[in-house]
């Protein structure tokens, strides 16, 4: 029996209303899934891998209470999505942000399967967070809250069960607050966390593993041409943790970093961002809206995202759908020649289907993001082991990992007048691992 791709979609459609952003990112990637199964796994229609795979095993939902600065009680909601368990322990980050809901926190469990599957490390997949707004908030705040959060998700996770770790809004400050509270109600010292500082059981390169991974990635593609990222023009969306080690590493490559931005616009510096102005930017925190008092080659784009400036590879690291059709036109139209995703799911079905038919290289954030995930999973064996690999150990490490990913990629992605589809191959290529897996353990 063959699938029918409509059919599906309204199926995921109907059992997930109000899911906008979960029913985007399974419908994009059953383009790519449903045609590879029809033609070379039908049995996998009998089985309901793919309605299987849609369901998370486990959702939490969860009351967090919290005292602010003036003795006022907040209330937030926490979440864990427990996806999917098939190859490996549950595992990906917590966002603290007022978008949070479960579409978005389904939508990133999702894509999670497919990246951990990529790196060929034991891992399955989650995604948790609450609607907190670390925004404006004291660091007494933030900890209660952390805190508070941990006080009902210890229950659910464990070192060999579900193993959280950073994303939006959830940096090395607030790992830490969360572990040590882990800490304090288990009275265990264990790798259940990653991203943890250095000096308590983190690892080498974790902070800048999904920017550093993100321009390995990017450099295979160049590599693919025979050509490299020298002198290359580079706009990146956001100035978080992924944006500005994105950034570093782009200038250590040669290339020519012209724009940062934040939700508040989008700092354009003609002259190219070095290391001693990302330092300038570092001091700033995210409130790089002031960096042109300091370098008056750099103008702040009120309002505006980093698309419409000409450049040959777009990097969006902020968000998701912060790329739009009409910004992907724009893109292209500048001569824009690769789009490569820090961010999940930055590209909106449009935006990416422009880039698909200009023939330009689009590497999908599932793929080209994976080296966050990939170096929490070598922080996972450095627990487990009480080892601690240097810095250059696990740089190469993630490097080897990113080519592996590049190469599954390829050889699913690559059509036939020799267009790499990166899209279609990384759907294709974490899919499959999970499928197989799931029809080797039974229905459980
Ligand atoms: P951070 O919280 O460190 O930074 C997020 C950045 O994006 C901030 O500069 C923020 O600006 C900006 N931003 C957020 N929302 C918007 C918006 N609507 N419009 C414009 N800018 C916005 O997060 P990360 O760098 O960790 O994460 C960024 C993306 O990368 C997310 O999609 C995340 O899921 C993904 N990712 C992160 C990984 C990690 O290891 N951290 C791993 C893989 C993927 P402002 O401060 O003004 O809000």
């Amino acid at each position: 029996m063959t699938i029918h791709l409509k059919d599906f979609i309204h199926y995921v459609t109907e059992l997930n209303q109000n899911q906008p952003e979960f029913i985007q990112s399974v419908s994009n990637f059953s383009e790519d899934v449903i045609p590879f199964i029809n033609e070379q796994y039908p049995n996998f229609e009998k089985l309901k891998i793919l309605e299987r795979l849609i369901e998370p095993e486990r959702i939490i939902i969860f009351k967090i209470t919290w005292m602010d600065d003036l003795n006022n009680i907040q209330i937030n909601r926490g979440y864990r999505v427990q996806m999917s368990s098939i190859i490996g322990p549950y595992k990906g980050g917590l966002r603290f942000s007022p978008t949070v809901n479960l579409s978005v926190l389904k939508f990133l469990a999702f894509e999670q399967i497919f990246k951990n599957a990529l790196t060929g490390i034991s891992l399955g997949a989650a995604k948790g967070g609450s609607d907190f707004n670390p925004k404006n908030k004291t660091d007494n705040e933030i900890m209660r809250f952390c805190q508070s959060f941990m006080n009902e998700l210890y229950r659910h996770i464990g070192s060999q069960t579900d193993i959280p770790a950073g994303d939006m809004g959830v940096g090395q400050r607030e790992i830490g607050y969360l572990f040590g509270q882990y800490k304090k109600l288990r009275n265990q010292f264990s790798g259940v966390i990653t991203g943890k500082g250095k000096a308590w059981g983190g690892s080498n390169i974790r902070p800048e593993a999904t920017g550093y991974g993100l321009l390995y990635f990017v450099e295979l593609i160049y590599k693919e041409q025979n050509s490299t990222l020298k002198n290359k023009i580079i706009t990146i969306s956001g100035a978080g943790n992924v944006a500005y080690y994105a950034a570093e590493k782009a200038i250590q490559l040669g290339a020519k970093v012209v724009s940062l931005s934040n939700s508040k616009g989008t700092l354009y510096d003609p002259e190219g961002l070095d290391s001693n102005k990302l330092k300038r930017i570092a001091a700033l925190g995210k409130d790089i809206d002031e960096f042109p008092l300091h370098y008056s080659s750099a103008q702040f784009l009120t309002k505006q995202k980093p698309w419409s400036i000409p450049c040959d590879i777009a990097l969006p690291c902020a968000t998701e759908n912060e790329i739009t059709e009409k910004d992907a036109l724009n893109l292209v139209a500048n001569g824009c020649k690769c789009v490569a995703e820090g961010a999940n799911m930055p590209s909106t079905r449009e935006a990416f289907k422009v880039f698909i038919n200009a023939g330009i290289n689009y590497a999908p954030g599932k793929a080209a993001n994976a080296g966050g995930v990939v170096v929490s999973g070598l922080e996972m064996s450095q627990n487990a082991t009480g080892l601690r690999w240097t810095n250059d150990n696990v740089d190469d490490k993630l490097k080897g990992i990113m080519e592996s990913i590049y190469k599954t990629c390829t050889k699913y992605g690559t059509e036939k007048g020799g267009y790499i589809n990166y899209l279609k191959g990384a759907n294709i290529g974490g899919f499959i691992k999970v499928a197989q897996a799931m029809q080797a353990q039974g229905i459980v």
